[in-house]
This record gives structure tokens, sequence and C-alpha cells, in this order.
């Protein structure tokens, strides 16, 4: 075997594919490329271009790699995916695979083609990697139990919105709930049956956001909502139907039915708030508030209602029946 037809035989041997390009997208050549398991072979793209190959926003998309490699004569990594929507043009006897997520290591070739420079693109196969990292994201910020925000991912979100207050003045209330007796529901009736009331608790509220609006679950029986985009009088008005809405909505298992009830606290955000933990503090103070009122009700802060002109320290917002957790 020659010295050219011995390198050309470790090349596409190589498990990844590795692909020559022009820096106008024409493939030059393509190698290797079996460990992919991407059920199609590359090698009938050569001579061809990108804009030929792929959907018009891929090819753009992939040229600019090419183009930030040369210009910047440095090696880009990139993570892209093809899927039935978004796939290179297929031989027409293999399938469109459901989802492949590749990396792409696109380095410059000190190689000119027919008078243009070229890069090599490494593609690596990253799909079940890629499945892994999502799964992995998605348990370290969703509350297993009730599939909503857990408390992390929902102090991330109030930074989001404290951010976005400041840099465009966008509002937000916050309201902080904890359900009213809750530990008597499972010294009554256990903690499954307390694990079960919980998510009915997560599916009644939740029935009443709306989808700009964040959700989460921050501490055993304790819950956050971030309202966006609304005054101080419509959080209070959402909070009230949230508290109204669980009390009436019934929670039967196994024979037992329950009414929980919740206490609410309201905040909105202020021009001097410069982190979360001061308006969690401040929709807390309400929230145990309500508790010492008497439960299953809303209390704003002081300073709205200072704001709001109520001469009282808190504003205490129509109660239609005392604290009934755990009655049948
Ligand atoms: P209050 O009206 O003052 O809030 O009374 P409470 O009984 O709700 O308050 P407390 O904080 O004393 O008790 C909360 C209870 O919630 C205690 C704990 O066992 C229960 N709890 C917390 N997390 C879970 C959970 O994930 N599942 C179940 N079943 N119970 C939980
Ligand atoms: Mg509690
Ligand atoms: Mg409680």
């Amino acid at each position: 075997m020659d010295l050219k037809n011995r390198y050309f035989t470790v090349l596409d041997s190589l498990p990844e594919h590795v692909f020559i390009f022009s820096e106008s997208g024409l493939y030059i050549d393509v190698y290797g490329g079996e460990h992919n398991a991407t059920g199609f072979d590359c090698k009938p793209f050569i001579g061809r271009s990108l804009f030929d190959v792929a959907p018009p926003d891929m090819a753009k998309e992939f040229h600019s790699y090419i183009v930030a490699a040369l210009e910047l004569n440095n090696t880009q990594v990139v993570h892209y995916k093809f899927d039935k929507q978004d796939m290179i043009n297929l031989p027409a006897h293999v399938p469109s695979p459901q989802e492949i997520w590749f990396e792409g290591i696109i380095k410059p070739l000190p190689l000119i083609e027919n008078g243009e420079r070229t890069v090599v693109w490494m593609a690596k196969n990253i799909t079940e990697r890629h499945l892994l990292e999502q799964r992995l994201k998605m348990l370290s910020e969703i509350d297993e139990l009730t599939g909503i925000a857990n408390r992390r991912s929902f102090t991330n979100a109030l930074s989001q919105s404290l951010k976005s207050h400041h840099l465009c003045g966008r509002k937000f209330a916050l309201l902080m709930l904890d359900i009213d007796r809750f530990k008597r529901i499972n010294d009554s009736f256990g903690h499954y049956f307390g694990d079960e009331a919980l998510k009915h608790a997560v599916n009644s509220l939740n029935s009443e956001l709306r989808v700009s609006d964040y959700f989460g679950r921050v501490g055993g029986e304790e819950f956050a909502i971030i309202l966006n985009d609304l005054s101080l009088d419509d959080a209070v008005i959402i909070a009230e139907k949230l508290r109204s809405k669980l009390e009436k909505n019934k929670f039967e298992l196994d024979n037992n039915a329950i009414y929980l009830t919740v206490s609410i606290g309201v905040t909105f955000v202020t021009e001097i708030d410069c982190d979360g933990e001061s308006i969690l503090a401040r929709a807390d103070a309400a929230m145990y508030h309500s508790k010492k009122t008497g439960r299953n009700k809303v209390s704003c802060h002081s300073e709205l209602i200072e704001k709001n002109k109520f001469s009282e320290k808190w504003g205490t917002f129509q109660r239609e029946s005392d604290g009934n957790a755990g009655s049948a």
C-alpha cells in the first residue's frame, strides 16, 4: 500500500466524521464517522455546497462557523442538532433519525483548494451526553413531587425578574404561600395522603396562573409565585383568587376528603430592592401576618400599604372563613 492510500485508509477509519470545507462552504472531502451511528454516508456530499445539502438557515449558520474559524484564525467549538424538521438532504432510502446532537470542532487548515481557504470540521455524535445533561438540568431545577420549579430555580427566576425590573422597569409582585395546618393532614391521613394533597394544591393554584407567572416550591408546604407585568391591586386580586380557589376545591383520596387552605403574603418590587432575598423576606413577613391573624387570608407588606395610602401597618384582605384544613 503506498503512503497516500495508507493515509486515506487511516482517515476513513476515524470513528468520528471529519469534513474538509472550503471557505464558501463546499464539501471538499469527507472521512470516517462509523462510530457516529448516523445511519448514512456523507461521502456523496463531496463536491456539493452546504447550501445544497442543508436547509437555508442551518447552512447559513454552519457557514458562519467556517468563516469565523478562518477570520479569527482559531478553533471554533459548536453544538448543533439534526432532527426531522432540520435535516441535511439524505439519500432517499435513509429514514430521518429522531434527533442527533453533534459537537463540531472547526479548525483552519493550511491548505488552499481551487483558490479557497479550507477548514477541517470534526463532528462527534454527543446525543447520549446531551440528553443526559438535559435530564440532569431538569432534575436540578424541578421539584420532583409537584413538577414545578424548586427553590433554586425559583430564586434564579426572581433574580432575573429583578434584573429586568432595574433594566427596563418591568414590574412584578411576589406571593408567598404556606398551606395551613398541614401537619395535621399528615398526622390524620398519613404522609402519602399529604404528598397527594400537595400535588392537588399545586394543580389548583396553577390553574389560576398565566403562562408569564412563575410558580415554585420553596419549602415543604411553602410556595412562591412571581406575577409579572401587573399592578399591586391586580396582584392582590389574583392572590385572593388563589386563596379562594383552593378552599373550594375538595381533595379526595381513599374515601377521605379535605379542603386545604392557604395563607398568602404579597409584596411588590421596589426601586431599592437589590436582591431577591429582601423581596422574599417581605412576602414571608406578610404571609406570617396572615397566619398570626387567623390563616386562610391574604396580607400585603406594610411598605406597599403606605404606598397605597392605607393607614394600617398591614393590609389584610377579605377572608371568607377561618383555616379549615383537615376538615372533611
Ligand atoms: P401552619 O398553618 O402554621 O403553616 O401549620 P403547618 O402544620 O402547616 O406548619 P408546620 O411548618 O408546623 O408543618 C408543615 C408540615 O408540612 C410539616 C411537614 O411534615 C409537612 N411537610 C413538609 N413537606 C412535606 C412533603 O413533601 N410531604 C408531606 N406529606 N408533608 C410535608
Ligand atoms: Mg410551613
Ligand atoms: Mg403550613
